[in-house]
């Protein structure tokens, strides 16, 4: 039998990824679904911290296995921003001005090293379960490319000549932090 699975979104594509990730084992449902359209204030100061706000609020309003998710880029030479601030570090998800200021406080520093990661929990009646994803590369200085989101035009993962958004989405999604850490978390059900 398919198991539910409740993803705290709202954005239709991001449950159809996870759907599509996790396969025929899950039946992937979202805060739509169930009218949970209360805003969930991720105030949390680590990205598992956010991520357990959402997969917990998720399950306790409705009892069904929740998932969470929370991502965004460390640049280690910045110590760390922009980090659990991601989507709005310099405008909120104004993409552009958050690459401009990172590309900014970069300015003179030759470590141009960065990495995406993403951090889920899984919250059912055990409580919490964290699976985490990571993918290395460097920052440019300049933006190349326009698909994709956020800070995809200046990261360049590590293996590639090219930015995540230079890539085609299919190729991005197969090497990315949130792919990692869903693939850790459809192991964790099959072992
Ligand atoms: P969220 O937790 O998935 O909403 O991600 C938070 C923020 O991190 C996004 O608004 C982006 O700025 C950044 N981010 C997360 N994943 C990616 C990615 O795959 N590419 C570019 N930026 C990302």
């Amino acid at each position: 039998m398919k198991q539910q699975l409740l993803v705290a979104t709202h954005n239709l594509h991001k449950k159809e990824e996870i759907q599509q990730i996790l396969g025929d084992s899950f039946e992937v449902k979202s805060l739509t679904d169930y009218d949970l359209n209360e805003e969930i204030i991720e105030d949390g100061d680590s990205f598992q911290a956010n991520a357990q706000i959402k997969a917990q609020y998720c399950y306790e309003k409705t009892g069904i296995p929740s998932l969470g998710d929370d991502s965004g880029l460390v640049v280690p030479a910045l110590d760390g921003r922009p980090g659990i601030f991601s989507a709005r570090y310099a405008g909120d998800h104004d993409f552009q001005k958050n690459i401009a200021k990172v590309l900014d406080e970069m300015t003179g520093i030759e470590n141009r090293s960065a990495y995406f990661i993403t951090v889920l929990c899984y919250y059912d009646e055990n409580g919490a379960t964290f699976y985490e994803g990571t993918v290395h590369g460097n920052l440019l200085t300049e933006n190349k490319g326009h698909q994709g989101f956020g800070y995809d035009p200046i990261f360049v993962p590590e293996g590639y000549d090219i930015t995540f958004a230079e890539m085609n989405p299919e190729d991005k999604n197969a090497i990315s932090h949130r792919k990692k850490a869903l693939d850790k978390f459809l192991k964790s059900f099959h072992k």
